[in-house]
């Protein structure tokens, strides 16, 4: 029995391998290659198993260990993990073309077609492709739901369950290629309960451009399914597809956006400033209008874009850019902010606020507030943490002084 078991289990990784990771164990041997010892086929599965494990981050031991068998059977794109193809295939065009078939949709058409829509839009959002949709049979980019049962629809890769396959996807080309299949047995939703639509069909429209997989588990091109998925790129995902297909212009914000959202405002002189992105709106108070500009056209290059926090010191004829760890000022600039007295598990800060009137500047990071007391020696001048109870007493403050 449990021999059994253990061939069953040795026969599953075989196919696992032997699909994702490209073992081709010797045809006779096959059956046996899993269990037998000290042949070319036991080393050749052994470095596939090590390879297997690199790739989702186990310990590289070569052995079919829970662990391992546990990532193994977790539901997955039907892609290898070791196709060596990223950068050489793409579509020589920006504007692709996609047709849904009409059969086996998980949903009423116009909500299957607005996940389709969301996929897609994430990678156009952050790249130069577009996509269109065609009614008419022929599109770059196929996009079926096939039934698991139908053991070759077309293509000759099968839903057959083993390995957990959702969907499988074709890079960029002619014919079949660019085109994507959803096995349509899964239990589909829309949200990030159970498996997400919109999600694995963003990670097999990211094989339809071009991209492999990645290793990353914050990357969508993962090959395994994350259950606890967000609709999102993560910064490789966008730098790859970018690499692909260039990166778009930046687009001038809208003032009048309701969604606009800014990176920092602060008081420069008699201006009051708001930062977006590169650019900035500057509000002088002899102006109705607000005037917007590149952050480059008054700092050059010295002052980087998607700041975090900006303040004013007037009397110190200072002004601070927060980014991330650093702050940036003429010479001897960037520095970590660690500098300013924060201690080092404090990364980043979200806001500054500088009281002018009392001569004092309150910091925000997460859910804390720094605020400076003795400012006669920056940079090395000392800080208390607030707790965010006293935000009764800024609010006060702040009515005076805004
Ligand atoms: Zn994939």
């Amino acid at each position: 029995m449990l021999k059994m078991s253990q061939n069953l289990v040795g026969e599953f990784a075989l196919e696992y391998l032997h699909h994702f990771y490209g073992y081709q164990p010797k045809p006779d041997r096959r059956k046996r290659a899993a269990a037998s010892r000290d042949d070319s086929n036991q080393t050749g599965f052994c470095d596939k198993v090590k390879k297997m494990q690199r790739f989702f981050g186990l310990s590289p031991d070569g052995k079919l260990s829970e662990e391992t068998l546990t990532v193994m059977k977790k539901p997955r794109c039907g892609l290898s993990d070791v196709e060596p193809h990223e950068g050489a295939v793409r579509w020589r065009k920006r504007t692709i073309s996609y047709r849904i078939a009409g059969e086996n949709l998980p949903f009423p058409a116009s909500r299957t077609h607005k996940a389709i829509r969301r996929a897609l839009k994430l990678w156009s959002s952050v790249s130069l492709i577009k996509f269109r949709r065609r009614a008419a049979k022929e599109a770059d980019v196929g996009i079926a739901f096939v039934s698991g049962g139908e053991l070759y629809h077309g293509d000759g890769f099968p839903f057959s369950g083993k390995g957990g396959a959702l969907a499988h996807a074709f890079l960029p080309g002619l014919g079949i290629g660019g085109d994507v299949h959803f096995d349509s047995e899964e239990e589909w939703t829309l949200n990030s309960t159970g498996i997400s639509l919109p999600v694995v069909a963003a990670h097999e429209f990211g094989h339809a451009l071009g991209l492999s997989h990645s290793p990353d588990p914050g990357s969508i091109m993962y090959p395994a399914y994350n259950f606890a998925p967000s609709l999102e790129l993560s910064f490789d995902d966008v730098k790859r597809i970018q690499h692909l297909y260039g990166e778009p212009p930046p687009k001038t914000p809208d003032k009048c956006d309701p969604d606009l959202s800014f990176d920092a405002v602060t008081e420069l002189q008699q201006e009051v400033v708001f930062f977006k992105d590169r650019f900035m709106w500057r509000k002088h108070p002899s102006f109705v209008e607000t005037r917007i500009t590149l952050i480059s056209s008054l700092w050059s290059d010295s002052v980087p874009s998607h700041l975090d926090a900006v303040y004013e010191n007037v009397e110190k004829n200072f002004i601070l850019f927060f980014k991330v760890q650093q702050l940036m000022l003429q010479e001897g600039f960037p520095r970590n902010i660690s500098d300013l007295g924060f201690p080092s598990r404090i990364k980043s800060v979200d806001a500054a606020l500088h009281f002018r009137r009392d001569r004092y500047t309150v910091f925000f990071t997460g859910r804390e507030c720094w605020r400076s007391v003795t400012f006669s020696h920056f940079p090395s001048f000392s800080l208390i943490w607030l707790f965010v109870s006293c935000w009764d007493k800024f609010r006060r403050d702040l009515k005076f002084n805004l």
